[in-house]
């Protein structure tokens, strides 16, 4: 069950009848006294939860900050895009995320390097 959909939480939040200017600090602001209230929330793990399914930018969310919560966002909102696979871009980004290049990137990088090859021996180069 997702807690996106199923919201009941919000009615025991400690923040309820509070404004939310106060969970929405501007940059710069003191985020301490948001986090003072979050403390003593008894829905704190389901209002982190929730901002990580939501994957929001903004605010204090289970007492934590947008710094502290842009580390743990689920995987596969981290991932930004899709990789290409069979091209050398694709190759790229398997080397950026760490992950095992497949046959059709690799093949791809190889026939890129070839090419580079290929021009820099037409320059005169080596
Ligand atoms: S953890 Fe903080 S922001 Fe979340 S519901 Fe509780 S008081 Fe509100
Ligand atoms: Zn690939």
């Amino acid at each position: 069950m997702s807690v996106v959909k199923e919201r009941h939480w919000v009615e025991r939040a400690a923040c309820k009848d509070m404004g939310h200017a106060l969970f929405f600090p501007e940059l710069g602001e003191d985020v301490r006294p948001a986090k003072e209230v979050c403390e003593g929330c008894p829905v704190r793990s389901e209002c982190y939860t929730y901002s990580l399914e939501i994957s929001t930018h903004h605010g204090i969310w289970g007492g934590k900050s947008e710094r502290e919560r842009r580390g743990n966002r689920p995987a596969w909102k981290a991932e930004p895009e899709p990789i290409r696979h069979g091209t050398e871009a694709g190759y790229g980004a398997h080397k950026r995320r760490s992950i095992k290049v497949c046959l059709g990137c690799r093949n791809a990088h190889r026939e890129y390097e070839g090419r580079q090859k290929h021009n820099r021996l037409q320059r005169g180069g080596n």
